[in-house]
């Protein structure tokens, strides 16, 4: 039993941190205050190999392991949320529904370049009356001549419509199935197919430097070929992908955990008060402490969880470990801004202090790719409870 990474996940999680500290870092603050997305960045993690570390190398990926992804979604987190989550949905919701779904065809179509950085894939499953309760899919796709006639909306897509967007996968219902409930199938519409429309930007409280967008479809027509897997199957094609995408956003937390630990115990040698640093009255010391511990747990469940995955072992063991992570994790980071932002007093309202853009930042890592409350329900039913 080990409850170390390796040397070659520790010497890559170095050179990720040089390059986040570089290249990241220094242009957060902007990025945020300006709400601007940026696209020379995301080449530059591609160009790093970032969006390509669990792609095989047929399509410019690195095939390496899913630990290693979460290595770079921390670090990368750890100075920016905004650019993790970019990373963490590019790989996510972009690729891997393709790569794990797709046909060669497809594959060979879409992968080279968003393997490499130079365009991104969104997901969409939510819609304005469905979040939670993704099964409720109300956008319709018709086959009709050879073709999917798409027309529906999604809400809050990450990654749908930067600049360098290429493709939105789309769950559809695409009819119904014996039991009366809706059959849902996930189709490929590129960027750019008429009447498929990504609304401007959403004005949100946090992660100000992602892109997110409400998605329209009216009469949107792609080709038969662009069904992505099994007809029937997009519902729960979109929840086996979500697992992964629970630690990857639990790897995001441990970054903002971490970041919070750092800019307090930081601040609390810095800052005096009553004649000395902050950090020798035990009120301010003991929240660090706190942190410190948030920081240490969030990340023994996140790459244990991600241990599991990259064993391959059973479904029903990475899943319940993907939860606990998860829900864990991204409460702890809602807790650690909190505290963090105290450990700065009045400074921490102020903008100038990276520990703002965390602490606004946090809040929507319980709620995306499931929310805490659905992870409880999650793990409730893994122990083998009877909840709805
Ligand atoms: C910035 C951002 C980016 C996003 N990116 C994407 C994306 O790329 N692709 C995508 O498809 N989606 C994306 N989402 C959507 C996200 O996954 C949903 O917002 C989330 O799943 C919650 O759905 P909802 O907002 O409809 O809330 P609702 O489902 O309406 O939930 C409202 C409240 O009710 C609670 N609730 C609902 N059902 C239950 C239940 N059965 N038991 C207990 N409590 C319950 C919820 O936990 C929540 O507190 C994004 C969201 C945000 C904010």
């Amino acid at each position: 039993m080990s409850f170390e990474l390796s040397q070659e996940h520790e010497s890559f999680r170095r050179s990720v941190r040089e390059f986040a500290e570089a290249e990241i870092a220094p242009h957060a603050a902007e990025w945020d205050k300006k709400h601007y997305f940026p696209t020379e960045v995301v080449h530059k993690m591609g160009d790093l190999g970032l969006f390509g570390l669990t792609a095989p190398d047929e399509y410019g990926g690195a095939d390496g392991d899913f630990t290693s992804l979460c290595v770079a979604i921390e670090e990368v987190g750890r100075v920016d949320q905004s650019m993790g989550i970019t990373l963490e949905a590019g790989v996510g919701l972009g690729i891997n529904p393709i790569l794990t779904f797709g046909t060669d065809e497809q594959k060979s179509r879409w992968l080279p370049d968003l393997v490499t950085g130079r365009t991104l894939a969104g997901f969409g499953l939510t819609e304005p009356e469905s979040g939670s309760d993704a099964g409720a899919t109300r956008t319709r796709a018709v086959l009709q001549d050879g073709s999917w006639v798409i027309n529906g909306a999604k809400q809050f897509i990450t990654n749908s419509g930067s600049d360098i967007t290429s493709v939105v996968t789309v769950t559809a219902r695409t009819g119904e199935r014996e039991d009366g409930r809706a059959e849902v199938s996930a189709i490929i519409v590129p960027n750019g197919t008429p009447g498929f429309v990504a609304e401007p930007a959403y004005d949100k409280l946090g992660w100000h430097a992602s892109d997110t967008h409400p998605l329209a479809f009216s009469d949107v027509r792609v080709p038969e070929a662009n069904l992505l897997g099994q007809r029937g199957k997009g519902f729960a094609q979109f929840l086996a992908t979500l697992d992964d995408g629970r630690v990857a956003i639990a790897a995001l937390a441990v970054g903002c955990t971490q970041a919070c630990l750092e800019m307090a115990t930081q601040y609390s040698l810095e800052r005096t008060s009553f004649g000395g640093p902050i950090g020798r009255k035990q009120g301010v010391a003991f929240q660090i402490a706190d942190l410190a511990v948030m920081a240490e747990t969030s990340r023994l469940l996140t790459y244990k969880a991600a241990a599991i995955r990259d064993a391959a072992r059973p479904a029903r063991e990475f899943k319940q470990a993907a939860s606990i992570a998860k829900l864990y994790s991204t409460e702890a980071a809602v807790s650690a801004t909190r505290i963090a932002t105290q450990v700065f007093g009045g400074y921490g309202f102020m903008e100038e202090y990276p520990v703002v853009r965390f602490y606004r930042d946090a809040k929507v890592l319980e709620i995306g790719e499931g929310t805490s409350e659905v992870q409880r329900m999650l793990i409730a039913r893994g122990l083998g409870l009877p909840v709805e």
